[in-house]
């Protein structure tokens, strides 16, 4: 029966039509969904991120060019650390990675003032203007919070040395679990022109 053939090729057709849809939608949705936070990423840094993808554990990742394989790992590594740290002081809001989003920009400087291996990212001084940190009108950091809701934060991109990554990963996400889940905690730890370094959580 060439009708009930024709139909069921049409009805295969429009099965993949939709499947096709909803997976662009879906893509679109990833690459979209936060047009705020992105632009604040992009003013902050000066960079355009380009490429998005996820890490193996489901991570967001935004980024000025395709992060290899062992970025993605050293981003969920720091994640996965955080996640342990922040169980065992008993907190147990936004520890999933699907919920944090990484911007990975160019790094514009790659080695610290002692000449050791540091990518680091330039951002306006802000509250850090005239500290030890102000490198006339700028900082160089190593990670930062972009925003709580959704969770996002920057860090700069790692050709080495990828524990350093891990670490900073772990140490941006600090800031982020203490906001969801122990906000005065959060309030005495978040500026460090006030206060100690990382980590924060043992
Ligand atoms: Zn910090």
């Amino acid at each position: 029966m060439p009708y009930t053939e024709s139909s069921d090729m049409s009805k295969i057709i429009q099965t993949f039509a939709l499947l096709f849809a909803v997976a662009v939608v879906g893509a679109t949705m990833v690459n979209a969904q936060h047009p705020r936070v992105k632009a604040e990423a992009e003013r902050i840094t000066g960079d355009k991120f380009s490429v998005a993808v996820r890490t193996p554990k489901g991570a967001n990742v935004y980024a000025v060019r395709q992060p290899s394989r062992q970025m993605l790992a050293a981003i969920d590594k720091g994640l996965t650390e955080l996640f342990a740290v922040a169980r065992k002081n008993r907190y147990t809001r936004r520890l999933n990675y699907s919920e944090y989003s990484i911007y990975i920009a160019n790094a514009d400087r790659t080695k610290d003032s002692s000449g050791n291996y540091s990518p680091d990212f330039a951002v306006p001084a802000d509250q850090y203007a005239g500290t030890d940190f102000d490198q006339g009108g700028f900082i160089y950091a190593a990670g930062m919070v972009l925003a709580y809701n959704p969770m996002a934060f920057i860090i700069a991109e790692h050709t080495r040395d990828l524990g350093r990554m891990s670490n900073v990963v772990r140490y941006e996400g600090e800031h982020l679990v203490l906001y969801h889940n122990d906000r005065r905690r959060y309030e005495a730890t978040k500026d460090h022109s006030q206060s100690g370094a990382h980590p924060i959580l043992n």
